[in-house]
C-alpha cells in the first residue's frame, strides 16, 4: 500500500469541518465539526428542525455547504454529485419504485452499472437474505407492508456496498413494535456488513440501542459526542441531560471548588461531589441525578433502623415529603416535594413478595444516591 492508501484507509470516513447551512438567511447548521470513524454505527440524535436531514444531505451531496468543507475516505467533495461520493442514503418515506417488483428495485443499482446478469441475481438474492426478504423477489412493493418496504429499500441502498449508509429516521413511519424489531435487525446488519451508517433520529431509545456513538444536537450546533453511555451518564449541559431522559435537576451552591471535586450545599447536604467542571467559591450550581439512580426510605424506617440509616445516606440525603407516586408497569415513581424547594422523581422497584407500593403520598421521607453518581454542572438561567 503506498503511503496516499494508508492515509486513505485511516482518515475519518466522513469528516465535516466548519460546516454552516443557511436557508433565506437562517442558520439550518452552524459551524459543524464531525469525524465519521470506519465501521462505526453513528447517530445523529435531536428534535425535529435541529439540522439533522440537514448534515446527511450536505454528506451525501444533495446540498453544498454554505462555509466549511466536507471530506469523504480522505478526499473533499466539495462539487462532487452524490453518484460519485460512495455513499447511499436511506429515507422515512422508503423511495422505491412502486410500478417494480422486488427483484428489479434492489437490482436497480447493479443494472445502471451493467453488470453481468447472472451476478446480479446471486447478488439480488443474498442482499434479500440479509435483509430476512428471501422469496419476495417477484411481489411488488406496493402490496408490501411498510417494514418489508423498508427492508427492501435498505437491500437496495447496500446491494452497491457503499462506503457509508446515510439512513434518515427509517424507522419513524413504523409501529412501535415493528420499529423494536427493525431497530435490532439494523444493528445486526451493520455489525454484519461492517458499512458505517450514519441514522438520524429524535428518539432517544433508538439512538442508544442501536449505537457506537451519538450526536446531540441543538439548533443547529453539536452539544455533544460520545458513546451512548456516556451522552446519558456524563451530560455537558442541561440540554442534553433532559433530551436523552428523564432527569432531577437540584439547585446548590459551591461552597468550596477542588481538583476533580467540589464541596456542594444544598437542603442541608454538605457534602464533596465529583465534577470535571472548575467552579468558584459561592457560584450557583445545579445536581443532576437520574430518576432510577435515587433511593427513596421514609424517616420512620431510619430512625428504627440505625444499619439502614448507615448504609443508605452515608452523608448525603435530603428530606422531603412523598406528594405521589406513579405506577409504570415494571417500576413505579415516587415523586418528593423536598423540605429545601424543588421537587424530584425516584424510580423504585415493587417489593418482591406482593408486588405493592411501599410509599404514600404524606411519608416523610429521606432521598439519597451513591457518591459519584451526580453530575454537578454550571448554573444555567
Ligand atoms: P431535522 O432533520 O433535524 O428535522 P432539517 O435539517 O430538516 O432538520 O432542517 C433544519 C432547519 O433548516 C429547519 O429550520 C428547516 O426549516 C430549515 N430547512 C431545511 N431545508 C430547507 C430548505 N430546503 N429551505 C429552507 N429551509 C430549510
Ligand atoms: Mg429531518
Amino acid at each position: 500500500m503506498n503511503d496516499t492508501a494508508t492515509q486513505q484507509s485511516q482518515a475519518p470516513v466522513v469528516r465535516l469541518r466548519n460546516v454552516s447551512k443557511v436557508y433565506d438567511g437562517q442558520h439550518a447548521l452552524r459551524d459543524v465539526s464531525l469525524d465519521v470513524q470506519r465501521g462505526e454505527f453513528l447517530t445523529i440524535l435531536g428534535p425535529s428542525g435541529c439540522g439533522k436531514t440537514t448534515i446527511l444531505r450536505l454528506v451525501a451531496g444533495f446540498e453544498n455547504a454554505t462555509s466549511g468543507s466536507i471530506a469523504i475516505d480522505g478526499r473533499d467533495v466539495t462539487g462532487l454529485p452524490p453518484e460519485r461520493r460512495n455513499v447511499n442514503t436511506v429515507f422515512q418515506s422508503y423511495a422505491l419504485f412502486p410500478h417494480m417488483n422486488v427483484f428489479d428495485n434492489v437490482a436497480f443499482g447493479l443494472r445502471m452499472k451493467r453488470r453481468p446478469a447472472d451476478e446480479i441475481a446471486r447478488e439480488v438474492g443474498e442482499t434479500l437474505r440479509l435483509v430476512q426478504l428471501e422469496g419476495f423477489e417477484g411481489r411488488m412493493v406496493g402490496k408490501l407492508s411498510g417494514g418489508q418496504q423498508q427492508r427492501v429499500a435498505i437491500a437496495r441502498a447496500i446491494i452497491n456496498r457503499p462506503l457509508v449508509l446515510l439512513l434518515d429516521e427509517p424507522l419513524s413511519a413504523l409501529d412501535y413494535r415493528l420499529r423494536k424489531q427493525m431497530q435490532l435487525d439494523l444493528k445486526h446488519l451493520q455489525r454484519k456488513l461492517g458499512i458505517t451508517f450514519v441514522l438520524v433520529t429524535h428518539d432517544q431509545e433508538e439512538a442508544f440501542s442501536m449505537s457506537d456513538r451519538v450526536i446531540v444536537m441543538n439548533n443547529g450546533v453539536i452539544e455533544q459526542v460520545g458513546t451512548p453511555v456516556s451522552v446519558y451518564e456524563e451530560p455537558c449541559n442541561l440540554y442534553v441531560a433532559r433530551f436523552v431522559g428523564e432527569i432531577n435537576i437540584i439547585d446548590a451552591e459551591v461552597v468550596e471548588p477542588g481538583d476533580g471535586r467540589a464541596r456542594v450545599r444544598t437542603g442541608g447536604l454538605d457534602v464533596f461531589m465529583r465534577t470535571g467542571h472548575a467552579f468558584r467559591a459561592g457560584e450557583k450550581a445545579h445536581i443532576l441525578l437520574r430518576p432510577e439512580d435515587l433511593r427513596v426510605e421514609t424517616l420512620k424506617d431510619l430512625a428504627e433502623d440505625p444499619e439502614l440509616e448507615d448504609i443508605f445516606a452515608r452523608g448525603r440525603s435530603i428530606v422531603g415529603t412523598v406528594e405521589e407516586t406513579i405506577y409504570k408497569g415494571a417500576t413505579y415513581d415516587v415523586v418528593v416535594r423536598l423540605d429545601a424547594g424543588g421537587v424530584v422523581t425516584a424510580t423504585e422497584f415493587f417489593n418482591e413478595d406482593d408486588e405493592t407500593v411501599y410509599f404514600r403520598a404524606g411519608d416523610r421521607v429521606a432521598v439519597s444516591w451513591v457518591e459519584g453518581w451526580e453530575v454537578v454542572l454550571p448554573y444555567e438561567k
